[in-house]
Protein backbone atom coordinates (compact mmCIF):
# COMPACT_ATOMS: atom_id res chain seq x y z
CA UNK A 1 0.00 0.00 0.00
CA UNK A 2 1.41 3.62 -0.94
CA UNK A 3 1.29 5.96 1.79
CA UNK A 4 -0.58 9.08 1.64
CA UNK A 5 2.41 11.04 1.12
CA UNK A 6 3.32 9.03 -2.32
CA UNK A 7 -0.40 8.76 -3.18
CA UNK A 8 -0.21 12.82 -3.02
CA UNK A 9 2.56 12.98 -5.31
CA UNK A 10 1.00 10.34 -7.57
CA UNK A 11 -2.48 11.62 -8.26
CA UNK A 12 -2.51 15.22 -7.47
CA UNK A 13 -1.43 17.22 -9.97
CA UNK A 14 1.47 19.48 -8.23
CA UNK A 15 1.50 23.08 -9.15
CA UNK A 16 5.07 24.07 -7.64
CA UNK A 17 8.24 21.30 -7.06
CA UNK A 18 8.69 21.10 -4.03
CA UNK A 19 5.35 21.76 -1.78
CA UNK A 20 5.74 21.00 2.08
CA UNK A 21 3.09 18.29 1.57
CA UNK A 22 2.27 18.61 5.06
CA UNK A 23 -0.25 15.93 6.28
CA UNK A 24 -3.28 17.58 8.15
CA UNK A 25 -5.39 15.14 10.05
CA UNK A 26 -6.77 18.10 12.39
CA UNK A 27 -7.21 21.88 13.01
CA UNK A 28 -8.17 23.42 15.71
CA UNK A 29 -8.55 27.78 16.68
CA UNK A 30 -4.80 28.63 15.84
CA UNK A 31 -3.57 24.99 15.41
CA UNK A 32 -3.14 22.73 12.70
CA UNK A 33 -2.38 19.42 13.86
CA UNK A 34 -0.48 16.36 11.32
CA UNK A 35 -0.45 12.50 11.66
CA UNK A 36 2.50 12.54 13.77
CA UNK A 37 0.35 14.26 16.33
CA UNK A 38 2.96 17.40 15.99
CA UNK A 39 1.48 20.84 16.49
CA UNK A 40 1.66 23.40 14.07
CA UNK A 41 0.84 27.42 15.20
CA UNK A 42 -0.75 28.43 11.77
CA UNK A 43 0.41 32.05 10.56
CA UNK A 44 -1.05 32.19 7.31
CA UNK A 45 -4.55 30.83 7.84
CA UNK A 46 -4.25 28.37 4.32
CA UNK A 47 -3.42 31.96 2.88
CA UNK A 48 -5.64 35.04 4.49
CA UNK A 49 -8.76 32.02 4.60
CA UNK A 50 -9.11 30.70 8.22
CA UNK A 51 -9.57 34.53 9.69
CA UNK A 52 -12.23 32.89 12.48
CA UNK A 53 -9.62 29.78 13.25
CA UNK A 54 -10.05 26.55 12.53
CA UNK A 55 -12.95 23.99 13.59
CA UNK A 56 -15.09 27.70 14.94
CA UNK A 57 -17.98 26.27 16.77
CA UNK A 58 -19.98 29.07 15.54
CA UNK A 59 -19.66 28.52 11.93
CA UNK A 60 -19.12 24.76 12.35
CA UNK A 61 -22.86 24.89 13.55
CA UNK A 62 -24.40 26.94 10.23
CA UNK A 63 -22.50 24.64 8.50
CA UNK A 64 -24.08 21.52 10.12
CA UNK A 65 -27.73 22.80 9.90
CA UNK A 66 -27.85 24.34 6.40
CA UNK A 67 -26.06 20.64 5.56
CA UNK A 68 -29.63 18.91 7.57
CA UNK A 69 -31.23 21.58 5.35
CA UNK A 70 -30.92 21.05 1.64
CA UNK A 71 -27.38 20.97 0.05
CA UNK A 72 -27.40 22.33 -3.92
CA UNK A 73 -30.34 22.71 -5.30
CA UNK A 74 -31.11 25.07 -8.48
CA UNK A 75 -27.86 27.22 -10.06
CA UNK A 76 -27.28 30.85 -9.31
CA UNK A 77 -29.71 32.92 -9.59
CA UNK A 78 -33.21 30.98 -10.20
CA UNK A 79 -35.13 29.79 -6.71
CA UNK A 80 -34.90 31.73 -3.33
CA UNK A 81 -32.20 30.26 -1.18
CA UNK A 82 -32.33 31.70 1.79
CA UNK A 83 -28.72 31.51 3.03
CA UNK A 84 -27.79 33.56 0.32
CA UNK A 85 -30.52 36.13 0.84
CA UNK A 86 -29.39 36.59 4.10
CA UNK A 87 -26.07 36.74 3.46
CA UNK A 88 -26.35 39.35 0.70
CA UNK A 89 -28.85 40.98 2.91
CA UNK A 90 -26.02 41.52 5.87
CA UNK A 91 -23.38 42.06 3.98
CA UNK A 92 -25.52 45.00 2.06
CA UNK A 93 -26.45 46.30 5.64
CA UNK A 94 -22.89 46.88 6.32
CA UNK A 95 -21.43 48.62 2.60
CA UNK A 96 -22.32 51.95 1.30
CA UNK A 97 -25.64 52.57 -0.75
CA UNK A 98 -23.47 52.06 -4.21
CA UNK A 99 -22.71 48.39 -3.24
CA UNK A 100 -26.37 47.00 -3.03
CA UNK A 101 -26.61 44.30 -5.10
CA UNK A 102 -24.25 40.58 -4.87
CA UNK A 103 -23.28 38.38 -7.08
CA UNK A 104 -22.00 35.03 -5.12
CA UNK A 105 -18.90 32.82 -7.46
CA UNK A 106 -17.31 29.85 -6.14
CA UNK A 107 -13.67 31.68 -5.77
CA UNK A 108 -12.01 34.95 -5.83
CA UNK A 109 -11.20 34.25 -9.07
CA UNK A 110 -14.32 33.71 -10.74
CA UNK A 111 -15.04 36.86 -8.77
CA UNK A 112 -12.45 39.14 -10.82
CA UNK A 113 -14.08 37.39 -14.10
CA UNK A 114 -17.34 38.42 -13.33
CA UNK A 115 -16.34 42.27 -12.56
CA UNK A 116 -14.45 42.08 -15.78
CA UNK A 117 -17.73 40.85 -17.86
CA UNK A 118 -19.60 42.98 -15.96
CA UNK A 119 -16.90 46.37 -16.50
CA UNK A 120 -17.08 45.71 -20.44
CA UNK A 121 -20.82 45.41 -20.81
CA UNK A 122 -21.31 48.33 -18.73
CA UNK A 123 -18.93 50.75 -20.21
CA UNK A 124 -18.92 49.04 -23.78
CA UNK A 125 -15.33 49.63 -23.44
CA UNK A 126 -12.61 46.61 -23.33
CA UNK A 127 -9.31 48.11 -21.67
CA UNK A 128 -7.88 47.12 -18.09
CA UNK A 129 -5.69 48.51 -15.98
CA UNK A 130 -4.33 46.56 -13.15
CA UNK A 131 -0.88 47.54 -10.63
CA UNK A 132 2.60 46.10 -10.76
CA UNK A 133 2.80 42.96 -8.65
CA UNK A 134 -1.25 42.39 -8.20
CA UNK A 135 -2.52 39.05 -8.60
CA UNK A 136 -6.22 38.92 -8.84
CA UNK A 137 -6.86 35.07 -9.94
CA UNK A 138 -5.48 32.43 -11.88
CA UNK A 139 -8.13 32.26 -14.43
CA UNK A 140 -7.53 33.21 -18.30
CA UNK A 141 -8.91 36.94 -17.49
CA UNK A 142 -7.50 37.11 -14.30
CA UNK A 143 -4.54 35.87 -15.39
CA UNK A 144 -4.51 38.66 -18.02
CA UNK A 145 -4.78 41.59 -15.38
CA UNK A 146 -1.95 39.85 -13.25
CA UNK A 147 0.38 42.68 -12.93
CA UNK A 148 3.41 40.51 -12.92
CA UNK A 149 4.74 38.80 -16.40
CA UNK A 150 6.26 36.01 -14.65
CA UNK A 151 3.15 33.90 -14.34
CA UNK A 152 1.82 35.00 -17.66
CA UNK A 153 4.49 34.46 -20.69
CA UNK A 154 3.99 30.91 -20.81
CA UNK A 155 0.27 31.28 -21.66
CA UNK A 156 -0.44 34.00 -24.25
CA UNK A 157 -2.39 34.88 -26.14
CA UNK A 158 -4.32 36.42 -23.07
CA UNK A 159 -6.52 39.48 -23.22
CA UNK A 160 -4.25 42.15 -25.07
CA UNK A 161 -5.77 45.31 -23.91
CA UNK A 162 -4.44 45.30 -20.75
CA UNK A 163 -1.87 47.88 -19.07
CA UNK A 164 -0.26 47.50 -15.90
CA UNK A 165 0.71 50.97 -13.84
CA UNK A 166 2.82 51.45 -10.38
CA UNK A 167 1.02 52.48 -7.53
CA UNK A 168 1.61 56.18 -6.52
CA UNK A 169 2.68 57.41 -9.57
CA UNK A 170 0.18 60.00 -10.19
CA UNK A 171 1.31 60.63 -14.02
CA UNK A 172 0.33 57.04 -14.94
CA UNK A 173 -3.15 58.23 -13.69
CA UNK A 174 -3.33 59.15 -17.41
CA UNK A 175 -3.26 56.21 -19.22
CA UNK A 176 -7.17 55.88 -17.61
CA UNK A 177 -8.98 56.77 -20.46
CA UNK A 178 -12.02 56.68 -23.03
CA UNK A 179 -11.24 52.86 -23.61
CA UNK A 180 -10.25 51.30 -20.63
CA UNK A 181 -13.11 49.43 -19.26
CA UNK A 182 -12.16 49.22 -15.25
CA UNK A 183 -9.31 49.99 -12.80
CA UNK A 184 -8.24 46.66 -10.79
CA UNK A 185 -6.65 47.57 -7.64
CA UNK A 186 -5.94 45.92 -3.98
CA UNK A 187 -5.86 48.83 -1.38
CA UNK A 188 -3.49 46.87 -0.24
CA UNK A 189 -1.19 44.87 -2.73
CA UNK A 190 -0.87 41.48 -0.85
CA UNK A 191 1.17 39.35 -2.90
CA UNK A 192 3.61 42.47 -3.80
CA UNK A 193 4.86 41.62 -0.19
CA UNK A 194 2.04 44.19 1.16
CA UNK A 195 2.39 47.26 -0.60
CA UNK A 196 -0.11 49.76 0.62
CA UNK A 197 -0.78 52.84 -2.17
CA UNK A 198 -0.85 56.30 -0.80
CA UNK A 199 -4.38 57.84 0.13
CA UNK A 200 -3.92 60.67 -2.04
CA UNK A 201 -2.94 58.60 -4.80
CA UNK A 202 -6.13 56.12 -4.38
CA UNK A 203 -8.50 59.46 -4.16
CA UNK A 204 -6.72 60.77 -7.55
CA UNK A 205 -7.30 57.19 -9.19
CA UNK A 206 -10.82 57.74 -7.66
CA UNK A 207 -11.43 60.63 -9.42
CA UNK A 208 -9.43 60.20 -12.53
CA UNK A 209 -12.10 56.92 -13.03
CA UNK A 210 -15.06 59.12 -11.93
CA UNK A 211 -14.16 61.87 -14.60
CA UNK A 212 -13.22 58.95 -17.55
CA UNK A 213 -16.53 57.29 -16.33
CA UNK A 214 -14.39 54.01 -15.19
CA UNK A 215 -15.57 51.21 -13.32
CA UNK A 216 -12.78 51.35 -10.30
CA UNK A 217 -12.66 47.32 -8.81
CA UNK A 218 -11.31 47.10 -4.90
CA UNK A 219 -10.04 44.00 -4.62
CA UNK A 220 -10.42 43.11 -1.37
CA UNK A 221 -10.54 38.89 -1.40
CA UNK A 222 -7.60 38.66 0.82
CA UNK A 223 -7.77 41.93 2.57
CA UNK A 224 -11.83 41.72 3.15
CA UNK A 225 -13.51 40.12 6.06
CA UNK A 226 -11.27 41.98 8.68
CA UNK A 227 -8.55 41.12 7.90
CA UNK A 228 -6.84 44.64 8.14
CA UNK A 229 -8.71 45.90 11.16
CA UNK A 230 -12.04 46.92 9.38
CA UNK A 231 -15.24 44.85 7.51
CA UNK A 232 -13.24 45.64 3.95
CA UNK A 233 -10.05 48.20 3.97
CA UNK A 234 -11.80 50.56 1.62
CA UNK A 235 -13.96 51.77 4.64
CA UNK A 236 -10.47 52.95 6.52
CA UNK A 237 -10.07 55.41 3.21
CA UNK A 238 -13.14 56.49 2.60
CA UNK A 239 -12.84 55.69 -1.08
CA UNK A 240 -15.81 54.11 -2.30
CA UNK A 241 -15.44 51.41 -5.25
CA UNK A 242 -18.02 50.86 -7.99
CA UNK A 243 -17.34 47.32 -8.18
CA UNK A 244 -15.87 45.38 -5.01
CA UNK A 245 -14.74 41.94 -5.05
CA UNK A 246 -14.42 39.47 -2.09
CA UNK A 247 -13.45 35.75 -1.45
CA UNK A 248 -11.07 33.81 0.62
CA UNK A 249 -12.01 34.35 4.32
CA UNK A 250 -15.49 35.47 2.79
CA UNK A 251 -16.66 31.94 3.08
CA UNK A 252 -16.05 31.56 6.63
CA UNK A 253 -13.36 27.98 5.72
CA UNK A 254 -16.21 27.00 2.90
CA UNK A 255 -15.16 28.40 -0.93
CA UNK A 256 -16.95 31.28 -1.76
CA UNK A 257 -16.35 34.72 -3.31
CA UNK A 258 -18.63 37.66 -4.65
CA UNK A 259 -18.79 40.59 -6.91
CA UNK A 260 -20.56 43.81 -5.48
CA UNK A 261 -22.01 46.10 -7.28
CA UNK A 262 -25.20 49.04 -7.66
CA UNK A 263 -28.14 47.37 -9.12
CA UNK A 264 -27.96 49.58 -12.35
CA UNK A 265 -24.10 48.40 -12.96
CA UNK A 266 -24.95 44.56 -12.36
CA UNK A 267 -28.66 44.43 -14.17
CA UNK A 268 -26.46 44.84 -17.70
CA UNK A 269 -26.23 40.95 -17.24
CA UNK A 270 -29.47 40.32 -17.00
CA UNK A 271 -30.69 41.54 -20.52
CA UNK A 272 -29.17 41.32 -23.87
CA UNK A 273 -28.16 38.48 -23.31
CA UNK A 274 -30.18 37.53 -20.52
CA UNK A 275 -27.99 34.94 -18.38
CA UNK A 276 -24.87 37.18 -18.92
CA UNK A 277 -22.92 35.60 -16.23
CA UNK A 278 -23.46 31.76 -15.08
CA UNK A 279 -22.95 29.45 -12.32
CA UNK A 280 -24.01 26.19 -11.02
CA UNK A 281 -22.59 26.36 -7.53
CA UNK A 282 -21.89 29.58 -7.23
CA UNK A 283 -23.08 31.19 -3.41
CA UNK A 284 -23.45 26.87 -2.26
CA UNK A 285 -26.08 27.42 0.60
CA UNK A 286 -23.53 25.78 2.63
CA UNK A 287 -20.98 28.27 2.06
CA UNK A 288 -22.92 31.38 2.38
CA UNK A 289 -24.63 30.26 5.36
CA UNK A 290 -20.38 29.57 6.87
CA UNK A 291 -20.21 33.15 5.21
CA UNK A 292 -23.33 34.55 7.29
CA UNK A 293 -21.73 33.23 10.66
CA UNK A 294 -18.52 34.84 10.13
CA UNK A 295 -20.04 37.97 9.33
CA UNK A 296 -22.35 37.69 12.26
CA UNK A 297 -19.01 36.86 14.21
CA UNK A 298 -17.42 40.14 12.96
CA UNK A 299 -20.19 42.36 14.02
CA UNK A 300 -20.96 41.11 17.39
CA UNK A 301 -17.61 40.05 18.80
CA UNK A 302 -14.64 42.04 19.27
CA UNK A 303 -12.59 40.59 17.00
CA UNK A 304 -12.34 43.53 14.42
CA UNK A 305 -11.74 45.33 17.40
CA UNK A 306 -8.86 43.78 18.18
CA UNK A 307 -6.96 43.04 14.73
CA UNK A 308 -5.10 46.72 14.95
CA UNK A 309 -3.75 45.63 18.66
CA UNK A 310 -2.72 42.67 17.70
CA UNK A 311 -0.33 44.02 14.85
CA UNK A 312 0.98 46.58 17.33
CA UNK A 313 2.16 43.40 19.29
CA UNK A 314 3.40 42.00 16.80
CA UNK A 315 5.21 45.42 15.72
CA UNK A 316 6.91 45.58 19.20
CA UNK A 317 7.98 42.16 19.13
CA UNK A 318 9.75 41.27 15.77
CA UNK A 319 12.77 42.90 16.34
CA UNK A 320 16.04 41.85 14.93
CA UNK A 321 18.55 43.00 12.92
CA UNK A 322 18.37 41.01 9.69
CA UNK A 323 14.18 42.27 9.51
CA UNK A 324 14.84 44.72 6.83
CA UNK A 325 11.52 46.23 7.13
CA UNK A 326 7.66 45.12 8.32
CA UNK A 327 4.92 46.22 6.47
CA UNK A 328 1.26 45.82 6.36
CA UNK A 329 -2.12 46.65 7.94
CA UNK A 330 -3.44 44.93 10.74
CA UNK A 331 -3.11 40.91 10.60
CA UNK A 332 -1.66 41.24 6.98
CA UNK A 333 1.99 41.36 7.44
CA UNK A 334 5.26 40.87 5.78
CA UNK A 335 8.65 40.88 7.26
CA UNK A 336 11.23 41.62 4.33
CA UNK A 337 14.64 40.32 4.59
CA UNK A 338 17.97 40.72 2.78
CA UNK A 339 16.75 38.13 0.02
CA UNK A 340 15.26 35.45 -0.86
CA UNK A 341 17.69 32.63 0.45
CA UNK A 342 17.27 34.35 3.77
CA UNK A 343 13.09 34.27 3.89
CA UNK A 344 13.25 30.33 2.90
CA UNK A 345 15.97 29.24 5.46
CA UNK A 346 13.85 31.14 8.35
CA UNK A 347 10.36 29.83 6.57
CA UNK A 348 12.06 25.95 6.43
CA UNK A 349 13.27 26.56 10.24
CA UNK A 350 9.95 27.91 11.61
CA UNK A 351 8.63 24.63 10.11
CA UNK A 352 10.88 22.76 12.18
CA UNK A 353 9.77 24.56 14.87
CA UNK A 354 6.36 24.19 14.26
CA UNK A 355 5.13 27.51 12.67
CA UNK A 356 3.75 27.85 9.86
CA UNK A 357 4.58 31.18 7.53
CA UNK A 358 4.66 31.47 3.75
CA UNK A 359 6.56 33.49 1.08
CA UNK A 360 4.54 36.37 -1.51
CA UNK A 361 3.97 35.08 -5.29
CA UNK A 362 6.09 38.18 -5.97
CA UNK A 363 7.83 39.34 -3.00
CA UNK A 364 10.11 36.24 -2.10
CA UNK A 365 12.22 38.18 0.00
CA UNK A 366 9.27 38.80 2.41
CA UNK A 367 7.92 36.08 4.99
CA UNK A 368 4.02 36.56 5.50
CA UNK A 369 2.34 36.69 8.47
CA UNK A 370 -1.74 36.56 8.03
CA UNK A 371 -2.79 34.38 11.29
CA UNK A 372 -6.30 33.87 12.42
CA UNK A 373 -7.43 36.78 13.39
CA UNK A 374 -8.80 35.29 16.55
CA UNK A 375 -4.81 34.59 17.45
CA UNK A 376 -4.19 35.28 21.04
CA UNK A 377 -2.02 37.68 22.80
CA UNK A 378 0.43 34.71 23.99
CA UNK A 379 0.31 32.79 20.59
CA UNK A 380 1.59 36.17 18.74
CA UNK A 381 4.58 35.65 21.67
CA UNK A 382 5.47 32.52 21.09
CA UNK A 383 5.53 33.13 17.50
CA UNK A 384 7.83 36.24 17.23
CA UNK A 385 10.08 34.77 19.73
CA UNK A 386 10.26 31.77 17.14
CA UNK A 387 10.75 33.70 14.34
CA UNK A 388 13.13 35.95 16.24
CA UNK A 389 15.41 33.03 17.73
CA UNK A 390 15.02 31.37 13.61
CA UNK A 391 16.82 34.70 12.02
CA UNK A 392 19.68 34.66 14.63
CA UNK A 393 23.09 32.64 13.03
CA UNK A 394 21.87 32.88 9.23
N1 LIG B 1 -7.31 38.38 -5.67
C1 LIG B 1 -6.45 38.42 -4.65
C2 LIG B 1 -6.04 39.74 -4.09
C3 LIG B 1 -5.95 37.24 -4.11
O1 LIG B 1 -5.06 37.28 -3.10
C4 LIG B 1 -6.37 36.00 -4.66
C5 LIG B 1 -5.84 34.69 -4.13
N2 LIG B 1 -4.56 34.70 -3.63
C6 LIG B 1 -7.29 36.01 -5.71
C7 LIG B 1 -7.74 37.22 -6.19
C8 LIG B 1 -7.79 34.72 -6.32
O2 LIG B 1 -8.60 34.03 -5.45
P1 LIG B 1 -8.84 32.45 -5.63
O3 LIG B 1 -7.55 31.76 -5.37
O4 LIG B 1 -9.93 32.11 -4.66
O5 LIG B 1 -9.29 32.25 -7.04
Amino acid sequence: MLSQRSLFFKHLAQTSPFPPALEILRAENCNLYDVTGKKYLDLISGISVSSFGHANETINKAIHHQVDKHLHVMVYGEYIVSPQVELATDLCNLLPPTLQSVYLTNSGTEATEGAMKLAKRFTGRTGFISFRNAYHGSTQGALSICGNESLKNAYRPLLSDHRILDIDVEDQLEFIDENTAAVFIEPVLAEAGIRIPQKEFLEKLRKRCTERNVLLVFDEIQTGMGRTGSLFAFTQINIVPDILLAGKAFGGGMPLGAFISSKEIMSVLSNNPMLGHLTTSGGHAVSCAASLAGLKILTTTSLLQDVNKKEKLFRSQLLHPSFKEIRGKGLLLAIEFDNEMTTQKIITRCFEKGLLTDWFLFAPSCMRIAPPLIISEEEIRTACETIVACADNL
